[in-house]
């Protein structure tokens, strides 16, 4: 099997990378982060110094990587990329990112005769680590790149969601979220008030899972400690997915709702609760469903 390179080994993207090693592939690796780099020389795959290197040495490309910035300076930055790629390379963005920033790779990526697919992932960390995250690829609108795509993905994750033209698994995935903060929230504000109001929070929760209140934010990632085991929300909110990158995913929303003028008090209102989350150090770095602590802490104010 070929060499197939990753870029970006964080939370999500270690476990996906693993999952292609399970399956065979070698990889040649690189992030910033020295320390992940030295688990992964140890697990036998190549360190790059460079994205570049990762070009240079490989035609089948994911990145997995925070926010446009880092996606633009791992593509199109001194040592990036594009300065090595190949003719017939394909880069797989897993990244949740600006639409037009993907739209624009793949322009870029277009002038060196090489293929690009947005294919932004849901699932957290749980589905990365068991290889069941939803994937939904833009750019597969052209049959050959989609299929291409699919070999490697589907090691990665179950559903592989064919979305059409570059920039729509983008929209797609910026969609889910905007409508996964909301909820959060509003299962945060729930439990907070039943539980003041003197109910138990596992029974509370236990009501609402199988009323008309039920959503995934309340039966499978309740952010009341100790509500579901195993979740962040019970390990102290440590791991799972950052609030800082719920708070960047409700911006790429709000641009796109301006873009596009639909209206969307919610999720504006959402994007206002993260921003101030995302600002403390408290809570930017632990998993989104600590809104539920946040908004608690903000109750005993007052
Ligand atoms: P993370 O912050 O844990 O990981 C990002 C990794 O990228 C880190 O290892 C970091 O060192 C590396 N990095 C940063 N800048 C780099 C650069 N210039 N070159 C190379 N490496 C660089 O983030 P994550 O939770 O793994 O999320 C990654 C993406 O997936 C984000 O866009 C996020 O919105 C999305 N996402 C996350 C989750 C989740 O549950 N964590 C779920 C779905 C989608």
């Amino acid at each position: 099997m070929s060499l197939v390179g990753f870029i970006g080994l964080g939370q999500m993207g270690a476990h996906m990378a693993r999952n292609l090693i399970k399956h065979g592939h070698k990889l040649i690796v690189y992030d910033v982060n020295a320390k992940v780099l030295e688990q992964f020389k140890a697990d036998g795959a190549t360190i790059a110094k460079f994205p570049a290197d990762v070009a240079a040495a490989s035609k089948d490309i994911v990145t997995m990587l925070p926010s446009s910035p880092h996606v633009k300076l791992v593509y199109t930055g001194d040592g990036g990329l594009l300065e090595t790629l190949q003719p017939n390379s394909l880069c797989m963005d897993s990244s949740t990112i600006d639409q037009m920033v993907s739209v624009e790779m793949a322009l870029a990526l277009r002038q060196k005769q090489a293929s690009y697919v947005d294919a932004p992932v849901s699932g957290g960390v749980v589905g990365a680590q068991n290889a069941t995250l939803t994937f939904m690829v833009g750019g597969g609108d052209e049959q050959p790149v989609f299929d291409r795509a699919h070999t490697f993905l589907s090691k990665m994750g179950k559903n592989i969601v064919n979305c059409g033209k570059v920039g729509n698994g983008q929209a797609a995935k910026i969609c889910n979220n905007m409508m996964l903060g909301i909820s959060m929230i509003g299962v945060s504000e729930t439990m907070n008030l039943g539980i003041r109001m003197g109910l138990d929070a596992k029974l509370l929760a236990s009501i609402l899972n199988t009323s008309s209140g039920r959503c995934w934010s309340s039966d499978t990632y309740n952010p009341v400690p100790g509500v579901i085991e195993g979740i962040p929300p019970s390990k102290e909110y440590q791991g799972g997915f950052g609030s800082a990158l719920m708070a960047k995913d409700l911006s790429l929303a709000q641009n796109a709702a301006t873009a596009t003028h639909a209206p969307t008090p919610l999720g504006s209102m959402a994007h206002q609760i993260y921003r101030l989350l995302a600002q403390d150090p408290n809570f930017s770095q632990k998993d989104f469903g600590v809104v539920y602590q946040f908004l608690k802490e903000e109750a005993k104010k007052r």
